[in-house]
């Protein structure tokens, strides 16, 4: 019976949320919707040293912004909460035992000292300083030590680890979903720690155990991450979970821009463009980094830019919504190489979901930047507002930066404008035209394009000469949509008023 496709995004609470862990987490979601399976967040939480506060909400508040969201995890519970290794710290212990009996495991009471001096002895001799089947019988633990020197040790409460064994040579291979064969001598290997001396997992043994225990099909993950699949190869196997271990799949990175190395944390803002999907206050430092929310980025560009950072369609489809991405993804089409970020790129995919955008939904987006400033406008001249500048921005909050004029009456003059056009009788033509233009009883743009036409023929002067000063008058840019358009909906009032005001509030050429 084919399986139930569950896969599982189980990031640690370290700091916030890289791109490349949100494209991580897309990756299981779309394979898990693909398969109409599940989709699980789970919080690896059990190194206590590292946990950072506010990380986890923030973990969970990305993945809403963006719509991946969790059929089962921290926020939503399940079948198999929970889901904060942390509350499952009880559960490990039980199965590391188990190694130790069935002879998979072993005990190790080496003191910090004894380690380095091992390390020391074997850099000294040339010889990989690792804790293995080569080295293991020269340290302190229950292969080495007498039954009775162990027990005596375990009774008396000495510190202890406990590590795997893992045979001398051996040959342990994997099939990538992403690779291909994947195979890895044993020797290259170490004896790594299950259990700390504080009784605790490590990420090794919780992992593993925690993908048993969930029921996991498909383990997609970093690149980061196989070095360690070895290693849990092996655990499943002595576990006795080999029948149900998941299948593997490991993503390649996200590269810098220039394809030199990965994409780093501090790579974003040093670049000028956003790493992580909110903007991230360090709690230590207070340092702030951007994020595509604040940056004013669409989830859903953000989304498309990062399916196609890795994956490739069958076809040249470059933009896709969530559904179609589900319809279309496969792991066969996830790329063995590394993928370049390209800030131009989301500033692409992001222009174009803003272009598509309904214009009432984008005025709902930006109507809180809108109060922040303290402007007010009606839903309906809003929209109209959007709908005349948006073809010009690529992000929602320019809108209200090429548009302010729409709102508040200007305050500064284009100067090169000022200085090439507002001379000799223009001011005074315009404050005729505004008398014009208060006779008008229809204030559409076709009747104001007649009356300028009319006036400018009466006066003898090229419409060209005097469109810029007029713009200028009532917009204070030299530039913008189309003018009498712009004109109709700023409405016969504020343009007559502004145009009568111009002359003392545009500062004349020196
Ligand atoms: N906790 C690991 C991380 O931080 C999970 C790796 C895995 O998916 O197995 O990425």
């Amino acid at each position: 019976m084919e399986r139930k496709v569950r896969v599982r995004f189980a990031p640690s609470p370290t700091g916030p949320l890289h791109i490349g862990g949100v494209r991580t987490a897309l990756y299981n979601y779309l394979f898990a919707k693909k398969h109409g399976g599940d989709f699980i967040l789970r919080i690896e939480d059990t190194d206590q040293k590292r946990f950072v506060p506010g990380a986890e909400d923030y973990i969970n508040e990305s993945l809403a912004w963006l719509g991946i969201s969790p059929d089962e995890g921290v926020r939503q519970g399940g079948e198999f909460a929970p889901y904060r290794q942390s509350e499952r710290m009880s559960m490990y212990k039980q199965y590391a035992d188990q190694l130790v009996t069935s002879g998979y495991a072993y005990y190790a009471f080496d003191t910090t000292e004894d380690l380095e001096e091992m390390r020391a002895k074997l850099e000294a001799a040339r010889m990989p300083a690792k804790y293995d089947a080569s080295s293991r019988m020269s340290m302190k633990n229950s292969l080495s030590m007498s039954e009775d020197e162990v027990s005596k040790r375990l009774e008396n409460g000495d510190p202890y680890v406990i590590r795997i064994k893992l045979p001398r040579k051996e040959e342990v291979r994997f099939h990538d979903e992403v690779r291909g064969w994947v195979v890895v001598h044993s020797s290259q290997m170490d004896d790594k720690v299950l259990i700390k001396q504080d009784g605790l997992p490590t990420y090794h043994l919780a992992n593993v155990v925690d993908d048993h225990i969930m029921q996991i099909s498909h383990v997609i993950r970093g690149e980061e991450w196989l070095p360690s699949a070895p290693l849990h190869v092996l655990l499943y196997r002595y576990l006795g979970w080999e029948e149900t271990m998941p299948k593997l799949a490991h993503l390649s990175l996200l590269l810098k821009p220039d394809g030199k190395g990965k994409l780093s944390k501090r790579d974003g803002d040093r670049l000028g463009f956003p790493v992580f999907p909110l903007e991230w206050k360090d709690p230590k430092t207070q340092e702030i980094s951007s994020g595509y929310r604040e940056s004013g980025y669409l989830p859903e560009a953000v989304i498309n830019m990062l399916a196609l950072l890795g994956w490739h369609p069958s076809d040249n489809q470059e933009i896709f919504s969530l559904e179609e991405l589900v319809q279309a993804f496969s792991l066969e089409k996830v790329s063995k190489s590394g993928a370049k970020f390209d800030a131009d790129k989301a500033k692409w995919f992001n222009n174009r979901y803003l272009q598509a955008m309904d214009n009432s939904e984008l005025s709902t987006l930006i109507r809180p930047l809108l109060a922040a400033k303290g402007w007010e406008a009606e839903d309906e001249y809003l929209t109209n507002v959007v709908a005349m500048v948006k073809e010009k921005v690529n992000f929602a909050p320019e809108i209200l930066e090429v548009s302010e004029y729409f709102f508040v009456a200007p305050t500064s003059y284009d100067e090169k404008t000022v200085k090439k056009k507002w001379k000799g009788d223009t001011p005074a033509m315009i404050k005729e035209l505004a008398d014009d233009f208060d006779t008008i009883a229809l204030f559409t743009a076709d009747v104001v394009q007649e009356s300028f036409s009319k006036f400018v023929e009466s006066k003898g002067v090229s419409p060209g000469s005097l469109m810029q000063p007029l713009r200028l008058s009532v917009s204070g840019m030299a530039g913008g949509p189309p003018i009498f358009e712009m004109l109709e909906l700023l409405g016969k009032d504020v343009v007559v008023s502004r145009m009568r005001t111009a002359n003392e509030s545009i500062p004349s050429p020196e």
